[in-house]
């Protein structure tokens, strides 16, 4: 067994808990310490039962809450060496022997789960996505990147869950009031995808044993969350993905509460 939920998913913060039978961790700890503890609660954990934090990369709306956790927790964390160089700063004392370093392409166990990293296009230190297994369950995380490397389409090949960020409609950015700077950094290379990118791109890694698509890192002012789910789901149907007898089910995270709570027998 293998689980999944999104604590809260956006730039106001992003928590992810993945959990198997024997291994519960939390991936990015973007939101306050309380705010995590209280959406661990939500769903039926404890903060404290926690066996690692992993971090994605470094900014703030994934790390801001990591140095609280793993004081108050006594949290071991994982992150790059790049993102522990920017991020470790910010996140004030945590003894030595909790800092671990993650491999920006490799792989790491926590008893029965097995954390796959994959280097990911955004303009941070060292930024990685994720690939958890468990048995013969697998599930992707990758939000924050600017466009879909060929080598991230051939690691997320035969996933059973997809959690992408569907960050922007591109329309709405480009007539939005972020100043031109800022709009062209989400567009860029290395910023955020689009809804029509990652539909484009879920067509190509949805196979047959794809049970869960989650949409995340849904943009406050430059996206709704109807608009990425009808964008995804109307590409999908025309790929064929979507349709009676397909075992598949499409969720956008919420921006702060708990959401897309998945568990793989
Ligand atoms: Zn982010
Ligand atoms: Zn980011």
């Amino acid at each position: 067994m293998i689980e999944i939920c999104m604590l809260a998913s956006g730039s106001s913060g992003n928590a992810i808990y993945v959990a198997t039978q024997h291994v519960k961790i939390l991936v990015d700890a973007g939101l306050s310490g309380k705010r995590i503890a209280s959406a661990l609660t939500a769903i039926g954990t404890e903060a404290s039962a926690l066996d690692a934090l992993l971090l994605s990369h470094d900014h703030n709306d994934h790390t801001c809450g990591a140095g609280i956790m793993s004081r108050r927790y006594g949290l071991p964390v994982y992150a790059t060496a790049p993102t522990w160089q920017v991020a470790g700063k910010k996140m004030g004392p945590i003894p030595a022997d909790r800092c671990h370093r993650l491999p920006s392409c490799g792989t790491i166990t926590f008893g029965d789960l097995t954390v796959e990293t994959i280097p990911i296009p955004h303009d941070a230190a060292d930024p990685v996505g994720f690939i958890f297994r468990c048995e013969e369950r697998a599930i992707a995380l990758v939000t924050d990147l600017g466009h879909v490397t060929p080598y991230i389409q051939e690691r997320l090949q035969a996933m059973d869950c997809l959690v992408m960020e569907a960050n922007h409609d591109e329309e709405m950015l480009i007539n939005g009031t972020y100043p031109w700077p800022l709009k062209n950094r989400i567009l860029g290379k290395n910023g955020h995808l689009s809804n029509a990118t990652v539909a484009e791109c879920l067509c190509k890694l949805i196979s047959p044993q794809t049970q869960h698509v989650v949409l995340a890192h849904i943009s406050e002012h430059n996206n709704l969350p109807q608009l990425a789910f009808d964008t995804v789901c109307l590409r999908l149907k025309e790929a064929g993905h979507l349709k009676q007898g397909k075992q598949l089910t499409v969720r956008v995270a919420d921006r702060y509460l708990p959401s897309c709570h998945i568990q793989l027998a």
